[in-house]
């Protein structure tokens, strides 16, 4: 169940989105996810290592939903 979740965040991350249900199920996600310290690239929450740079420097980014 965890991994379907996962595919969503990853998908929604490099597309813009246009479906306000997917836009919605993004913006749930996005409260929850990892930051590479070394790049600033946002990976997934169960992200060992930044898909950009591959550093293992990854930070928690907690977000508010502000609209
Ligand atoms: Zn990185």
């Amino acid at each position: 169940m965890i991994f379907s979740v996962i595919s969503i965040h990853g998908l929604v991350n490099d597309l813009p989105i246009m479906d306000p249900f997917k836009k919605s199920l993004a913006q749930k996600h996005r409260l929850r996810m990892k930051i590479c310290r070394e790049c600033g690239a946002r990976n997934a929450p169960d992200a060992v290592k930044c898909r950009k740079c591959r550093s293992k420097n990854l930070r928690w980014k907690k977000r508010e939903l502000a609209r």
